[in-house]
């Protein structure tokens, strides 16, 4: 069966600190065609480049926490916007101190943008819907961190019924937008085909959860139950956990048993501290615990479902 496009792409996956070859946090997520950023560390715009995208068809950027390391390079990417024509609307939803910040320096340089722009302050708590459209809906993961920080549950809209394959031909062309909608068939002489009949409920919506950076926290659980695909920061070895707690992040152990507790379909992890010159001693703790681990990398594209 043919399903539209909805994959993440991690354009970087370092922690606070710089670390050869690695970058700070920014995520591209495709949703049947639409474009949607999640974080934008320092350098986003130069990660864009190099995979050859053009950020003009980015929508919506969902900005976690006002960490340097998740927001420093958006003054640029929204400056590079203006200077390279944009004409379409831009929506910035992040922490409610981020409208005076972009201001002030669109201000401090005389800058009047040729497009509209919006930012919108996020309500962190779990489960609030934070945008709607056509193609998804983003809805607040209620973080445990040193600031306030959410993370994103991205959800594709429910798609339509699936005509069963033995019946397409009885549902005339101008009514089969209508019974993939749900209604019944009603023929030339009265005759009703009730829908359950003629169609398939459609496929699952899929869904993609980002844990940006925060402590252990159980609490998210219920809201991740049964996501495809789960990005889940793992600064840590467990050998650091007492330095994971202390600066609120987690261990890839930690990582693995959210993901392990909340039935997920595939865990990746990012967000790794700049003292592991390989990552893969992360993945190594993770997989005994929760097998279907993977590690994000720049530029690396990650389909959600199957
Ligand atoms: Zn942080």
């Amino acid at each position: 069966m043919h399903r539209s496009p909805f994959t993440v792409t991690t354009l970087g996956t370092g922690a606070a600190l710089p670390a050869r070859g690695r970058y700070p946090s920014s995520q591209l997520v495709n949703v049947g065609g639409g474009w949607y950023m999640i974080d934008c560390g320092e350098g986003t715009q130069e990660r864009l480049r190099a995979i050859g995208f053009n950020f003009q068809r980015i929508g919506h950027i969902f900005i976690s926490h006002l960490h340097g390391d998740h927001y420093l390079g958006l003054m640029g990417l929204i400056s590079s916007m203006h200077l390279m024509g944009r004409q379409a609307p831009l929506h910035v939803h992040g922490p409610p101190e981020l409208k005076e910040i972009i201001g002030l320096q669109l201000r401090a340089s005389s800058t009047y943008l040729r497009f509209p722009m919006q930012v919108h302050a996020i309500r962190p708590e779990s489960g609030t819907v934070l945008h709607a459209d056509e193609r998804v809906v983003v809805s607040a993961l209620e973080l445990e961190h040193r600031i306030p920080c959410t993370g994103f549950l991205f959800r594709e809209q429910p798609g339509q019924r699936r005509l069963r394959p033995g019946r397409v031909g009885e549902v005339p062309q101008f009514r089969r937008n209508a019974v993939k909608n749900g209604e019944d068939l009603v023929l030339g002489d009265g005759t009703r085909i009730p829908n359950a009949e003629l169609t398939l409920d459609p496929p699952p919506p899929r869904s993609y959860a980002y844990c940006s950076d925060t402590a252990y926290a159980p609490a998210l659980i219920p809201f991740l139950q049964g996501v495809d695909l789960l990005y889940h920061e793992a600064t840590f070895t467990t050998a650091m956990a007492s330095r994971a707690k202390e600066t609120m992040h987690s261990t890839a152990a930690q990582a693995a048993l959210i993901a392990k507790e909340a039935r997920v379909g595939k865990l990746l992890l990012g967000h790794f501290s700049s003292r592991y010159k390989s990552a893969s001693v992360l993945l190594d703790e993770a997989r005994p615990i929760f097998p279907n681990t993977e590690l994000s990398s720049e530029g690396s594209e990650f389909r959600v479902g199957g």
